[in-house]
């Protein structure tokens, strides 16, 4: 209730006579924060993203709690995780018995739309068009061997632009972009202008899931390239976007997972490991109530975007939300320990598949030091300490026992929240498309 009052008193500086604020989410598809500029790259990624953060604030270290698409965008919508609603992989149905954040800003008169940019958005795949007025989900472009996959920033945020034209207040707009997702393609200008030699060898095709590889290319500094110039290409849409919402708009951005680009031998892929390339994405707010320029280093999650935004607008919380408003940490006055992070990374068959990666099912629990990882088929588990060894290589369960232990029960406690599976109303074209990106066989 503190923090709820909290955010009202800054909505009440912000805004002239309690006028409800407009609210734009943006989501952005297998985003790593470490390959954004607004976030410390160290070529210029995202010049629309560095002004929004410039005027907003910035968390540096956001966790998304699940390293696949419909699972993480279903943890943002509803503040759940994913092993409550049963949307634990893409493709799974989300039980309408747990609220939505669009849901929450129609029910308070918001004007509500949603522009999608990837096959596994559309409503009969994930469940995630409930309480919007409209659910914009034509995709337009070939990926996967499908021919209508998904559909570039450009034509998304143009639909987008549109619907905001003349828009009466106040409004909710959910804009997902998926360009970084592989296949890399940002087209041969930009995949030059982000190349940069590092001077690492040539991949063993083996290493390069089949979506991903683009003729004889076995350089991962071309990969990277081209991913760099996705993550480009993705930001110039979000500069037009913002530019259509307007400065009194509540801005909230965020991705709903990272990409491996090389750690832990893991290539141009999500989905099955849960380090700091899988887990940390941007996360930056900016508009009313929001203080300007402040980068705070907390370690906070996705799960917190919606209790946030709502505290923002002035609005209460979903029920049943396990995440925390960010209003306390943008002021500075939140105090003690963040909560910690929770995230889980299905089973996809055996032990091992044919690039050598584990996909056992694991989950992680993070804090601000530590990251235990465990896979409770086995009881086997990691400790890393994420300061000494910011790579995760070492397990220091064994020289940090007592660390270890505390983590393994917090850990015990996120499994112990449920087991739930969401009903398998997974369309045959679903399947297919799954198929074809290797998250199913
Ligand atoms: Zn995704």
């Amino acid at each position: 209730m503190r923090r709820f009052a909290a955010g009202l008193l800054l909505l009440a500086a912000a805004c002239s006579g309690g006028r409800r604020p407009d609210v734009l989410l943006v989501t952005v598809d297998t985003l790593r924060a470490d390959h954004t500029s607004a976030f410390g790259y160290e070529l210029p990624t995202t010049p629309a993203l560095e002004r929004l953060a410039a005027r907003g604030t910035a968390f540096l270290r956001c966790l998304s709690q699940h390293p696949e698409t419909d699972p993480s965008i279903s943890t943002i919508m509803t503040s759940r995780h994913p092993r409550e609603t049963g949307v634990r992989e893409n493709g799974a149905f989300l039980p309408p018995a747990f609220p939505v954040l669009a849901e929450r800003f129609r029910k308070e008169g918001y004007r509500t739309a949603a522009f999608v940019s990837t096959y596994l958005l559309k409503p009969h795949a994930c469940g995630l068009h409930r309480g919007f007025d409209t659910y914009d989900h034509e995709m337009t472009s070939a990926n996967l061997g499908h021919e209508r996959f998904e559909r570039r920033a450009e034509e998304t945020v143009d639909r987008a632009v549109r619907w905001l034209a003349g828009r009466a207040s106040p409004w909710f707009l959910w804009v997902h972009l998926y360009d970084p997702h592989g296949k890399y393609d940002p087209g041969p200008a930009l995949a030059r202008r982000f190349y940069r030699d590092r001077g690492r060898p040539d991949l063993d095709p083996s290493r390069i899931v089949p979506y991903q590889r683009t003729g004889d290319s076995l350089d991962p500094d071309d990969y990277t390239a081209r991913y760099d110039g996705e993550i480009f290409r993705a930001d110039r849409a979000l500069g037009r976007l913002l530019k259509a919402a307007g400065r009194g708009a509540l801005v909230a951005f965020t991705a709903d997972h990272g990409e491996g680009l090389g750690e832990h031998d893991y290539w141009f892929r999500h989905g099955s490991l849960l380090d700091r390339a899988a887990l940390h994405v941007p996360l930056v707010f900016a508009g009313p109530g929001v203080p300007a320029g402040r980068r705070v280093p907390s370690l906070v999650r996705n799960l917190d975007v919606a209790p946030t935004l709502l505290d923002l607008a002035g609005l209460p919380p979903l029920p049943g939300a396990r995440g925390r408003s960010l209003v306390p940490e943008m002021g500075g006055t939140a105090r003690g320990e963040p909560p910690p992070a929770f995230a889980e990374a299905r089973r996809r068959g055996g032990v091992r598949d044919r690039t050598g990666v584990d996909t056992r099912y694991k989950a992680a629990v993070t804090t601000p030091r530590y990251r235990l990882l465990l896979w409770p088929e086995t009881g086997e588990a990691r400790l890393h300490d994420l300061e000494a060894d910011p790579g995760e290589e070492r397990d220091v369960s064994a020289a940090r026992p007592g660390v270890a232990a505390r983590l393994r029960a917090l850990l015990e406690g996120f499994l112990a929240l449920g087991d739930a599976v969401a009903p398998p109303r997974r369309a045959e074209d679903v399947s297919r498309a799954l198929r074809g990106l290797g998250y199913l066989r």
